[in-house]
């Protein structure tokens, strides 16, 4: 951790994922000493390395023929970044402000300046909505299989979507459940096809189309949910022990609403490269991306907000005060 955190610094990094660790990277490596916030470990499944530590085998980032698993991807960059002089906190910011220069963002008491900033807060799991679910996590509920999945040896589960998300989760609890039900709310998933292949060829998942749960049953520990057909409205019963949620993600923005624009699901809107409304703050990763979400993308966008704010600081007198006025949207 720094010892030196009075100082205005040229740029602090919010999040600790491929966007944020590419950004530290590129910004230590410019000399501007990133202060990077890594974000700490919550019950709402917040981490540092962001969700690639949720995940197992990385097949697709290039330049790793056999694929690599995603927390040893994220402990590789984040040595990358230290080794030329990021500094990192491990804590969550609980409060921003980005209505002047320098910017100001504070973990508790404790307040830190910066030139610029990049966000890179990523997104996390969203979940159904439905009584018992939250109360049954760690109890038969999760959102993450990697952690959970050796729980559930010898039973039988179910995921719920129908994305990359979703089949990988189902494929790699097949090799701790004896049964793996992915229940998808269409006929047709919306998962890559090298995907999909994987898991119709899989005799362990079974799939159960057009139906969504509607009630999660159990006291202590998760023992069935209902579901509707949504195409006939029946209602049947599935006996699980298990009920994995893959049905996407929603951006991690709760800190800047009113500071920062944002569409209408929370993502943060970016123009002209990575640069958000506020002048000397730019976004990266899946904070600012609805379509693309990938680890790749994520540090492409990295790598982007870390030039855009290099070459913005570049451009700023460097002692100064001015107040930054929010372009509107
Ligand atoms: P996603 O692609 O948005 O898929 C979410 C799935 O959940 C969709 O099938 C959606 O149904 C379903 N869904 C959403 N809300 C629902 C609800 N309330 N009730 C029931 N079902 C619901 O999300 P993701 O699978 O997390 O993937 C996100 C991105 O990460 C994608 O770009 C994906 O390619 C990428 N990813 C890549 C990998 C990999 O390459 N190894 C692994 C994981 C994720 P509809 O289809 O009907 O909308």
């Amino acid at each position: 951790m720094t010892d030196n955190l009075s100082e205005t610094r040229d740029i602090i990094i919010v999040g600790s994922g491929p966007a944020g660790l590419t950004a530290a990277i590129y910004t230590a490596r410019a000399n501007l000493r990133p202060l990077v916030f890594e974000g700490a470990l919550s019950s709402t499944g917040d981490q540092p390395g962001g969700q690639l530590m949720l995940t197992t085998e990385v097949e697709n980032y290039p330049g790793f023929v056999d694929g690599i698993q995603g927390p040893e991807l994220m402990a590789a960059m984040r040595a990358q970044a230290a080794r030329f002089g990021a500094e990192f906190i491990t804590d969550k910011i609980d409060r921003v402000d980005f209505s002047a220069r320098p910017t100001k963002v504070w973990v508790g008491d404790a307040e830190y300046q910066a030139r610029a900033v990049i966000v890179a807060t990523g997104a996390k799991a969203k979940m159904l909505g439905l009584d018992n679910e939250r109360r049954l996590i760690g109890h038969g509920v999760s959102t993450c299989a990697t952690c959970d999945g050796f729980f559930f040896g010898g039973q039988t589960i179910a995921v719920v979507g129908g994305g990359d998300s979703a089949l990988e989760e189902a494929n790699f609890l097949t090799k701790f459940a004896d049964k793996v039900y992915v229940i998808h709310r269409r006929d047709t998933l919306r998962a890559s096809k090298i995907m999909q292949e994987r898991s119709f060829k899989n005799d362990k998942i079974e799939f159960v189309w057009d139906s969504v749960p509607v009630e999660v049953h159990g006291d202590d520990r998760l023992s069935g949910i209902t579901l509707k057909n949504v195409k006939t409205g029946e209602r049947s019963e599935l006996d699980i022990t298990g009920l994995f949620v893959a049905i996407g993600h929603h951006p991690n923005t709760n800190l800047f609403v009113g500071q920062l624009a944002m569409d209408d699901a929370s993502y943060l809107l970016t123009h002209r490269g990575t640069h958000l409304n506020v002048e000397g703050v730019f976004a990266a990763g899946d904070v600012q991306d609805r379509t693309y979400r990938q680890a790749v993308t994520a540090a492409g966008s990295g790598c982007m907000a870390a030039i855009d704010a290099e070459r913005w600081l570049e451009s700023q007198p460097h002692d100064s005060k001015i107040v930054t006025t929010p372009t509107e949207w």
